[in-house]
Formats: C-alpha cells, structure tokens, sequence
C-alpha cells in the first residue's frame, strides 16, 4: 500500500493566503496613515483594520482599496475615503449596542464598520441596484445591518430613535427630520454646504428641545438628493 503525505498546502491555499497577506499587510499601513491624520479611538482604527474594504467594490479597483481614498462604485457614487469613514465614526461615538442610522449606504463599507463595533445598524440607499448589492454583500459576510430603498433625508422613523445618525453624502442644510429621530444625548453627524465643499457638522441633541451644534473639518461628499435634500 502506498501512503501520500502532503507536506505542503495545494498551491491555489497557498495564493489565496498570500493574497490575503498582502491584503493585511496594505490594511496595517492604511490604519497607520488614518492614525497619523488624527484618528484616535481604537474601536474604530480595529474596524478598519478588519473589514475587508477591497471586497466592496469592483475587482477592477482591489489594488487601490487601501489607499486612503474615495473610489467609484456603480451609479455615480463613491466608497468613501478610509479617513472620512473614521472621522465620520469617530464622531458617533459608537458604543457596543447602540442604535445607528446611516443614510447614504452605497457599497454598504461604513455599515460594515458600524456592525464590526457591535452597533445596531439600519442604512437607507436611494439608488436600487447599490442597495441590492449592499443587502447581498453584508449578508453574504455576515454583517446583520437592516437595510431600505429610499430617500433618506426624511430619516426612517419606523425604528426611532437612534443613538447615533450619520449622512454619508453632502447636504445643502441639516436635515430636520434626522434630529427629530435622535435619541436624548444622540448625535447627528452630517457634512453640509455647497455641492462642491461641504463642513463636517455634529448636532448633540442635549433634551427634547434643545441641540448644541459642532462645526469641525472641511470634506468632499457627493449630494444628498432628497426631499430635504438636494431636491
Ligand atoms: N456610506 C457609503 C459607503 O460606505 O460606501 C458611501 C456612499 S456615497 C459617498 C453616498 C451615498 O448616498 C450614495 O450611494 C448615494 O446614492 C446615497 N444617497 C444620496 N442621497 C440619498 C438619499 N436621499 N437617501 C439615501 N441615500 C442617498
């Protein structure tokens, strides 16, 4: 009788290790640059560091998705810039269970991140073909988010009110809906101005009439088209 001994992996393990390697390798370097840039709460430099970003978005682009910038996805949109999620996330101050709306899912990345640091999440999309493909990729990789097709500057109310609300996409002024559905002590992080600049704003909603806003850091969004948006 003659025994086989493999004492060595199949060769197409040993690619796919390799690959995933160079893959951690560029994720170490990426949370190093986000750090430098100011980003200091590690819940979130951990999320970035796990969730494998190159898999949200077109196999064409793998090679660029850990450098630390905004990348296209189908109908016009973008991936936002590692950075920007960060700061964005940062600014939520997400803990373990808190309940956070994004609106703006796009390639479903930052929802990705949110669900990594045990939120709670829910995420609306305008654009059909990027919400299927969310709900699809999220799924397949296990990240529980719920998510809706639909204009997101009126919030969703049906699961109100958040601990934390975050717009991914630029708006003309702060959405007066997304504050009525926070939380007493929630946050609204939502970048507003012009359609080509826009001011990170944070709006702490401190009892039920009373908000304290936060003006930080310039950034580059696409528009939030909406009802209470970009029309
Ligand atoms: N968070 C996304 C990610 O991780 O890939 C970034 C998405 S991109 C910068 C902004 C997204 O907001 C786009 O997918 C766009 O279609 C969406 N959007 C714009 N206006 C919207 C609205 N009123 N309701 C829901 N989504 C909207």
């Amino acid at each position: 009788m003659i025994y086989l001994f493999l004492t060595h992996d199949p060769p197409g393990l040993n690619h796919e290790r390799n690959y995933q390697r160079k893959f951690s390798q560029r994720r170490n370097e990426l949370v190093e640059g986000i750090r430098e840039k100011g980003i200091g709460d590690e819940q979130v430099l951990m999320a970035i560091q796990a969730v494998p970003r190159h898999l949200f978005m077109d196999t064409a682009l793998e090679r660029k998705a850990y450098e630390d910038t905004a990348l296209p996805i189908s109908c016009g949109q973008t991936i936002s810039q590692p950075f920007t999620v960060a700061a964005q996330t940062e600014l939520l101050e997400v803990k373990k269970g808190s309940k956070i709306l994004e609106i703006g899912t796009g390639s479903g990345y930052q929802a990705a991140i949110l669900c990594h640091m045990g939120a709670e999440v829910y995420s609306v999309e305008r654009h059909e073909f990027l919400y299927q493909n969310a709900k699809k990729l999220l799924s397949t990789l296990g990240y529980r988010a719920t998510l809706k097709l639909g204009d997101g500057t009126v919030g969703w109310s049906a699961y109100a009110p958040y601990d934390g609300i975050v717009v991914t996409a630029g708006a003309p002024v702060v959405p007066e809906d997304l504050i009525g559905q926070l939380k007493i002590g929630g946050m609204l992080v939502v970048p507003v101005g012009s359609q080509k600049s826009q001011q990170m704003i944070r709006v702490i909603r401190e009892s039920e009439e009373s908000f304290r806003e936060e003006k930080l850091q310039n950034f580059k969004f696409v528009p939030l088209i909406g009802e209470k948006g970009w029309g």
